[in-house]
């Protein structure tokens, strides 16, 4: 029966991980529209093929408002490495427009919630988006829950069965200590990469299994 958790379950799964994988350390680039453009191009391909776009983007196009006035067919052929070029295209330009020149760089001293409410205003920009802005671009309090984190954090319990990605936010972010967010989110990434993977997860090897309900139901202990 799911039970839900508290911050000290959750610092718990952190200190394990940490001995498990070292501690990441969050460097924010200060580079928001960067980010927006990345994340659009990351969609549906691996991160190769997302940075050969970005690199061949950024060298067609000096700036963001050169790409916002291009031609949608330029942009087009410039990101057609990264996969879904025409989609990707028309989605980057409109989010572009949407900004009309904001650099976004008032969001490092905004309340985080309104900046995160002006994100996930732009055209197809999500949480997960909007929280990967406003963690790695400025390094404010919120957690990108991308699938590994979602998975991991639904196998440990840290969210409630079938929770939709809007609730998994909200209670990580309930979850987790200012100044922990990143690395949250890079320890559950990694584990779930490294270990706790969709198919076939290595509960027998792995560190949290005492305190995973999935793995001790997958053990046979639960
Ligand atoms: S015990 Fe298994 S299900 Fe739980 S976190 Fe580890 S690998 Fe994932």
């Amino acid at each position: 029966m799911y039970k839900r958790p508290d911050r000290r379950r959750l610092l718990a799964i952190r200190d394990r991980l940490r001995r498990e994988y070292g501690r990441p350390v969050l460097h924010a680039h200060h580079a928001p529209v960067d980010e927006l453009v990345l994340t659009v191009l990351s969609q549906n391909t691996n991160d190769r093929n997302r940075d050969v776009a970005y690199h061949r983007l950024r060298e067609r196009f000096p700036s963001w408002e050169d790409v916002r006035r291009a031609p949608v067919a330029d942009v087009e052929e410039a990101i057609r490495p990264g996969g879904l070029a025409p989609t990707k295209a028309g989605r980057i330009v409109e989010i572009l427009d949407a900004l009309a020149g904001d650099d976004l760089s008032w969001m490092a001293e905004a309340p985080v919630e309104d900046a995160r409410d002006y994100l996930v205003g732009l055209p197809g920009v999500g949480r997960k988006t909007a929280a990967c802005v406003l963690l790695f671009s400025f390094g404010r309090h919120d957690v990108p829950v991308d699938t590994h984190v979602y998975r991991v954090g639904t196998r440990l319990g840290l969210f409630r069965p079938k929770a939709s990605f809007e609730e998994a936010h909200d209670e990580l972010l309930r979850l987790t200590p200012e100044g922990d967010a990143y690395e949250v989110h890079v320890l559950l990434i990694r584990h779930g990469r490294r270990t706790c993977n969709a198919r076939s997860p290595r509960c027998a090897e792995c560190p949290l299994r005492r305190m995973c309900p999935e793995g001790r139901r997958r053990l046979g202990r639960g």
